[in-house]
């Protein structure tokens, strides 16, 4: 059975130590512990700010429901460069599955973007390996590679294009002028239609 588990702390060996399938956050995870999720195969998605910059952003909101207190806050304000340092690290860890995830966060849906902007900015990686992390190696981590997460034949035709080059700009994640799902055109923007 497939486990997704959201772990801080001792809790990232536990469930690597149960062959969880993925870890989310990861907070505190020491060098050892991101060691053994590489030899266990563990996918893990360090959260690179997206969810503490939601927080952040909607703060009036989450207190308003009565889950949160104004006395949280502030350590939801410290986690932000833990999140950044522990990105870092886990991706100096040879053959760690690092992959792309939001937290699901009330707020954050639709700004997945953010969230491949802090990997690079914030988290120091590669942009192609962010890509990556978001398209072939997610598609891999839910075991749905041979129907989502690259371009080829026989898959679903799931295709964004953006304005500008990521590899070179990162925030061109933010511009996305085309949309195509399962082979079907959603929205198309880009420069060059109508253009022959
Ligand atoms: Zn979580």
């Amino acid at each position: 059975m497939r486990t997704l588990v959201h772990a801080y702390r001792e809790a990232v060996r536990m469930a690597t130590l149960a062959e969880c399938t993925e870890i989310e956050h990861g907070t505190f995870a020491t060098d050892e512990d991101l060691r053994l999720m590489a030899e266990h195969g563990t996918y893990v998605d360090p959260q690179a700010g997206l969810v503490i910059e939601n927080y952040l952003a909607n703060k009036a909101k989450f207190l308003d429901i009565g889950n949160y207190t104004e006395a949280g806050f502030p350590a939801t304000e410290g986690a932000l460069p833990l999140d950044h340092e522990l990105i870092r690290r886990a991706l100096q860890i040879p053959g760690l599955k690092v992959v792309f995830g939001t937290d699901a966060m009330a707020g954050a849906h639709g700004r997945n973007a953010e969230k491949l902007i802090d990997q690079v900015r914030d988290g120091g990686q590669n942009p192609m390996a962010a890509l990556v992390s978001a398209n072939s190696l997610a598609a891999e981590s839910m075991g749905l590679e041979h129907e989502i997460g690259s371009i080829a034949p026989g898959m679903e035709a799931d295709i964004i294009a953006l304005d500008g080059d990521p590899l070179r700009d990162i925030t061109a994640v933010r511009r996305v002028v085309f949309v195509m799902k399962g082979g079907q055109v959603y929205k198309n923007r880009a420069a060059w239609n109508g253009r022959q």
